[in-house]
């Protein structure tokens, strides 16, 4: 037995005495899904060890931000040797260096990458490139979409209609979303002159995971190049996840600009924007366009994306792949044959689950599906068997090279007894 004082209901008290709710990002705290969260001690590869001494099979992996899995010994090796030589300077490095370089070789289409600390940053950057390049103002985004916290991307649409954006939490104003346009995913806008850019997940992955239907993402170029509108990918997720070089190069669809973050860090805060020279150079100190940043391009940060993109060939998607639909159809037969409805999203090695009937191709339907309570009641009992999926219903299941194929079929064979359980508690309802 764990010594009181040492529990997880011990530590995560003293964060909420600390802490507002307990946590540095909302969706931790395990208020979804109830329940106390699992304060980590450490990570080793697919797993998790917390406070207590308990181990847990890990598909949060940061919400994406690992692909190899915690710790590898590699990023590890080459981010201490970085970290002996300084940790930040104020001037240019060569990691950053490196790793823009990187990114360019693998995207096409991209010439020129700014570096920033986070997601947020790179998307609200984008929007302002944008704006910059067309002179005009209004935005274009998807219901279900998420592209970080700043103000004028906090927007909802509410019905199923496109609307203009109204604030989606306190604090911010309806003027700073005035320009937001919402609109359901999936569906083709008619663009007009007036808009700077569109904003896309290429995948969405915030809303659980939603595929984009087929020729749909190529039909939102077609209606940005017809009014001179700008398509951004925000690859925060899909980026370096899907394929060597992003979503872009798994669909074969080049926006006008690119965000990415999550994985490009390593595990450090890191992320990007990317495209063409003429919109990037529109960037201080090259253009007009000012963006700054004290720990912008961190070379520890830096390092460890490097060493995290050195590994990531085709093979690798090719290997993660297989285990990502190995996983997809043990858990649509598992949890299927007990007769509870579940779909699996894939798409090459990213993962989401709905409990639902039918496709989910936007976010009404991923709301009706994540509302059920169903998410909460299975990610319980697999907490349970101590696999820890995320803490809420609208995330995605992150697979890193270093799940076993034996780490598979526990998770399968811990949901098919999950789904059981599931089935048995609604047979007594009745
Ligand atoms: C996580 C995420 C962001 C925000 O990134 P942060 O680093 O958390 O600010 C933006 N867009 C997408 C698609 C994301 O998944």
């Amino acid at each position: 037995m764990v010594e009181d004082r040492f529990s997880n209901s011990a530590w995560f008290e003293r964060a909420t005495k600390s802490m507002p709710g307990g946590v540095s990002s909302p969706v931790r705290s395990f208020r979804s899904v109830g329940g106390t969260p699992y304060i980590v001690e450490h990570g080793k590869g697919a797993y998790v060890y917390d406070v207590e001494g308990k181990r847990y099979l890990d598909y949060v992996q940061s919400y994406g931000a690992s692909i190899l899995g915690h710790a590898d010994d590699d990023v590890v090796r080459a981010t201490q040797e970085a970290l002996a030589l300084g940790t930040t300077f104020g001037a240019p490095t060569k990691p950053e260096i490196e790793l823009a370089e990187e990114i360019v070789k693998r995207v096409k289409g991209v010439d020129l990458v700014r570096f920033v600390s986070s997601g947020t940053e790179a998307v609200m950057t984008a929007v302002r490139v944008a704006r910059a390049a067309t002179h005009r103002k209004k935005v274009v985004v998807f219901e279900g979409c998420y592209h970080g916290h700043s103000d004028g991307l906090l927007a909802t649409g509410g019905s199923g209609i496109a609307t203009f954006g109204m604030p989606s939490t306190l604090g911010v104003t309806p003027e700073a979303v005035k320009e937001t346009l919402v609109l359901p995913y999936n569906t083709v806008p008619t663009i007009d002159a007036d808009v700077a850019c569109v904003v896309v997940e290429p995948v969405a992955a915030n809303m659980g995971v939603v595929l984009p239907n087929d020729g749909w993402l190529m039909s939102l170029k077609k209606s940005c190049d017809l009014v001179g509108a700008l398509l951004i990918f925000d690859e925060v997720i899909t980026g370096f996840r899907l394929s060597r070089g992003g979503a872009s190069s798994y669909f074969g669809i080049q926006p006008d600009l690119w965000c990415f973050g999550k994985i490009i860090g390593g595990g450090f805060p890191l992320a990007a924007l990317a495209g063409r020279k003429d919109l990037m150079e529109l960037l201080a100190p090259a253009g007009p366009v000012y963006q700054a940043g004290t720990l912008s391009g961190n070379p520890i940060a830096a390092t460890a994306g490097l060493k995290v993109l050195e590994k990531l060939d085709d093979k690798f998607y090719v290997d993660l792949t297989k285990k990502a639909s190995l996983l997809k159809e043990g858990l649509e037969s598992g949890i299927g044959q007990r007769g509870i409805a579940v779909r699996v999203p894939q798409v090459g090695p990213l993962l989401g689950i709905f409990f639902s009937d039918t496709p989910v191709t936007n976010f009404i339907q991923a709301k009706e599906s994540c509302d059920t309570g169903r998410y909460k009641q299975f990610f319980n009992l697999l907490l349970k068997e101590k696999v820890a999926l995320a803490p809420g219903p609208y995330e995605a299941m992150f697979l890193t090279s270093s799940h076993s194929d034996h780490d598979i079929a526990k998770t399968i064979e811990s949901a098919d007894s999950a789904a059981s359980k599931m089935a048995h508690l609604e047979a007594k309802q009745w």
